[in-house]
């Protein structure tokens, strides 16, 4: 994701904490009670510049959506387009996904999505990854029994990299797509990222599983 230094982020942020939520840990296993109802809590990781989640909360109005973004200048572009959108379920966070199972609590996130995550194809970067085992494992604590991982990417080396660690942890894979927009989901919300390089003819893959069978 291109980054621009943003000098106004650091104000934009600090007059915005409705909307990037700051010392998130401090809601861990309370987020229904920021949100003020009992609705399903759906994470999107590496949230970007906002498009998905905001398509996602205007087309389910009774989940709570919430980003989680590292960098501090795209973030504030998402919650820019969180601002313009008057939508109420949803909110952002600053942080790494490392730092996922102090943010929330055990069973606390029914649906977590990785979208066209940063594929670090060299192999002494495979731990970065957002599919590598150990982020499985903080997804496997933050999601409910039933709870869905749902990834989405244009890269076919992290794709396939993404399956065999999921099968090797011991996922059950409920969807595979290898060509998502001419499988023809109407419920699918793209992304930046998605918009770009299906643009460019790129096939469009997914992944739908979960940690635990019935
Ligand atoms: N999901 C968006 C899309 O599909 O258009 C953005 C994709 S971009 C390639 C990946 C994003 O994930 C970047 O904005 C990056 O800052 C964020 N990211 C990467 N690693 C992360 C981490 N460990 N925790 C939170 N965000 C992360």
């Amino acid at each position: 994701m291109r980054q621009r230094n943003k000098p106004w982020a650091d104000d934009f942020l600090r007059e915005n904490t409705h909307l990037v939520i700051p010392s998130p840990s401090e809601h861990r296993g309370k987020w229904q009670e920021l949100f003020g109802n009992n609705n399903p809590i759906h994470v999107e990781v590496g949230t970007g510049k906002g498009q998905f989640i905001v398509g996602m909360a205007r087309q389910y109005p009774d989940i709570n959506f919430i980003g989680i973004e590292l960098s501090k200048s795209v973030i504030v572009t998402a919650a820019e387009k969180v601002q313009d959108s008057d939508q109420k379920n949803i909110l952002l966070i600053q942080e790494n996904a490392e730092n996922l199972n102090e943010i929330f609590m055990e069973n606390e996130v029914s649906t977590i999505y990785l979208n066209f995550s940063d594929p670090w194809p060299k192999k002494r970067h495979a731990k970065r990854r957002l599919t590598f085992h150990t982020f499985l494992k903080r997804y496997e604590t933050a999601l409910s029994p039933k709870g869905e991982l749902i990834f989405k990417t244009d890269n076919r080396g992290l794709f396939e990299y993404s399956l065999v660690s999921f099968s090797e942890y011991g996922m059950l894979l409920n969807e595979v797509s290898l060509d998502l927009h001419k499988d023809h989901d109407p419920e699918n919300i793209m992304t930046e990222y998605e918009e770009k390089f299906s643009a460019k003819g790129q096939p469009i893959y997914r992944c739908k599983a979960v940690f635990r069978g019935e």
